[in-house]
């Protein structure tokens, strides 16, 4: 199925580069379309995954985050403009044609990115539509603009996977640019309205695989009360082609992934504050 523009709306993962799908675009219907929600930036549909969130996925991913995490493997989806354009009523078409497999799949919609927070209006109405016909709905997020939801908002979200890059805020800054202050804030949040939530911590060897750093993050998530999982997730070098590609400066290239016991020594750190961690 073709967007709008000509450009397929599916790709087969999110590893495809996808730039510029929306660099003709007035800057005025841009400025319209983050107000209203109307309609979003997406970086592709992906369908059938079984790593984002619970049972098979459709996975809607956004364009747009304001974070420059040195490890991100999607940097072409920082920019707005690299998504092409769709209505929400379209998007919703679009998962309506899954809708039956979803369920019979225990799995749902997953909203990623990017940050699906940073096109705060359309990811409400998108997640609205899917709770609307019965989809299990989910949103992958650095929780920075988790303030931008209302708590009726929330209600139609029924798991939340919040990334914690790292815990001490100085390295967070040097990882990611900004604090990690607004995403514990968000945690707090959710934990209060007992919303449920997967905390997705990413293993970067000599970045994040600080054993005490890594014990704050175990014992903040474990105290909300709302943690079902701890995902640790290896650092990779699959996106690396992406920074390649358009150009940005890379500062991992040196960085091997993590081996099955630096994992699995990072799960028992979470694992010991009663935690569930894979
Ligand atoms: S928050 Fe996610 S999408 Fe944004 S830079 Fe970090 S890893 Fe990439």
């Amino acid at each position: 199925m073709e967007a709008d523009n000509g450009i397929s709306i599916e790709s087969k993962s999110p590893f495809e580069l996808r730039v510029n799908l929306a660099k003709d675009l007035p800057e005025t219907t841009v400025k319209e379309a983050l107000a209203s929600g109307d309609m979003g930036f997406l970086h592709s549909f992906t369908t059938g995954s079984y790593l984002d969130g619970p049972g098979a996925r459709v996975v809607a991913w956004t364009t747009g985050c304001g974070w420059r995490c040195q490890y991100c493997h999607n940097p072409d989806t920082w920019t707005l403009r690299n998504g092409f354009p769709i209505s929400v009523g379209r998007a919703t078409e679009e998962l309506r044609k899954y809708r039956q497999g979803l369920k019979k799949m225990s799995g749902g919609l997953t909203i990623s990115g990017g940050d699906p927070l940073m096109q705060d209006r359309f990811v409400v109405k998108l997640l609205a539509a899917a709770h609307a016909m019965g989809v299990h709905t989910c949103i992958e997020t650095n929780g920075y603009f988790g303030e931008r939801l209302s708590d009726a908002e929330l209600a139609t979200i029924d798991l939340v996977m919040l990334g914690i890059k790292t815990w001490d805020d100085e390295r967070h800054i040097r990882l990611t640019g900004r604090s990690v202050e607004k995403t514990l804030a968000f945690a707090r949040r959710l934990a209060a309205l007992k919303k449920p939530m997967w905390v997705r911590f990413v293993l970067v060897p000599g970045l994040t695989d600080d054993p005490e750093d890594i014990a704050h993050i175990a014992q903040f998530a474990a105290a909300l009360g709302n943690v079902e999982r701890v995902e640790v997730l290896p650092f990779h070098q699959m996106g690396r082609f992406k920074w390649e590609k358009i150009g940005i400066p890379y500062a991992l290239e040196a960085v091997e992934a993590p081996g099955p016991e630096a994992v699995e020594r990072a799960c028992e750190i979470f694992r010991s504050t009663g935690l569930k961690a894979l």
